[in-house]
């Protein structure tokens, strides 16, 4: 049983990784469970070496504790590559060469299946053209197919309990045909998170609202590798004075610039509404 916050280091922390990681480690704190940090850093072209040792500095900073060292996704790749394979073998996930023009295009044209709001689907590829995109060298990228999934998983969908919306039904379609793996990278956020989270036997997953559509399709790929189900909290995006979402690029809500102009992490706490650590 565990919780986990999970940056990726590509940049420094700012007022939402602070709340996500206060959060996180409030719930560790009042339901007596470890609080794990976990670099997400499977992007090489985008992670910058010293910002692992930034990140934990900051969250030292703010009174946090973690077991040491932390999980770096870097450093297992080949498990994420046979989860992806394994979900290949389902048939789940297909090699699709189409450039991200041809994905544009296909989506105004392509059928909207699932809850409201989902993402729409693309046309999967016939067993030819599935085998012309593995054998000619050209660059590909496995895709998810929801139809796929929803037969597999049948009339009986997975659910998962959602912090304050109760019991959920997880829909395969939410996302669309997303991006799974690429052929020249291991995997995708999504396979990496999933397979982290049942490996760091992390019971409660808490993070940031603009995640809460991925949930769908995470809960979908645990039922179709047979891993447990966390329960999940979306929290709240914190905003600029515009409110516009802070991003890593907006140096003034980063906890360095506030530590700077005099803050303390009692003070940040108290900014976000939080109690202090
Ligand atoms: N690495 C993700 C991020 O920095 C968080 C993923 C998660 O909490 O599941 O946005």
């Amino acid at each position: 049983m565990a919780v986990r916050f999970a940056p990726s280091p590509t940049g420094d922390l700012h007022l939402g990784h602070a709340y996500s990681a206060l959060l996180n480690w409030q719930v560790a704190q009042t339901t007596h469970v470890p609080f794990l940090l976990r670099h997400e850093d499977i992007d090489a072209s985008r992670v910058r070496a010293q910002f692992y040792t930034r990140i934990e500095e900051d969250l030292a900073w703010l009174g946090l504790e973690w077991p040491k060292p932390a999980r770096r996704q870097s450093g297992h790749l080949d498990v994420y590559r046979a989860r992806l394979d394994t979900l290949a073998t389902l048939g789940v996930a297909y090699p699709c060469a189409k450039t991200r023009k041809d994905v544009a295009e296909a989506a105004d044209s392509a059928p909207q299946l699932g809850s409201e709001g989902a993402a729409p689907l693309l046309e999967r590829p016939s067993q030819s053209d599935i085998a012309d995109t593995l054998h000619n060298g050209a660059a590909y990228a496995w895709r998810f197919d929801p139809r796929v999934a929803s037969d597999l998983l049948g009339a009986q969908r997975p659910v998962f309990e959602e912090y304050g919306r109760g019991t959920m039904t997880a829909d395969p379609f939410r996302l669309g045909s997303v991006i799974l793996g690429r052929k020249d990278a291991p995997a995708s956020y999504h396979v990496c998170v999933v397979h982290d989270d049942a490996e760091q036997a992390i019971t409660e997953v808490i993070r940031g609202e603009d995640l809460a559509n991925s949930t769908h399709l995470h809960v979908v790929l645990q039922a179709l590798l047979g891993l447990p189900t966390p329960t999940y909290r979306h929290h709240r995006l914190i905003t600029d004075a515009q409110g516009k979402r802070l991003a890593k690029r907006d140096d003034a809500a980063s906890l360095r610039s506030l530590k700077d102009a005099g803050a303390t992490p009692a003070s940040i706490a108290a900014m976000l509404g939080l109690d202090p650590v």
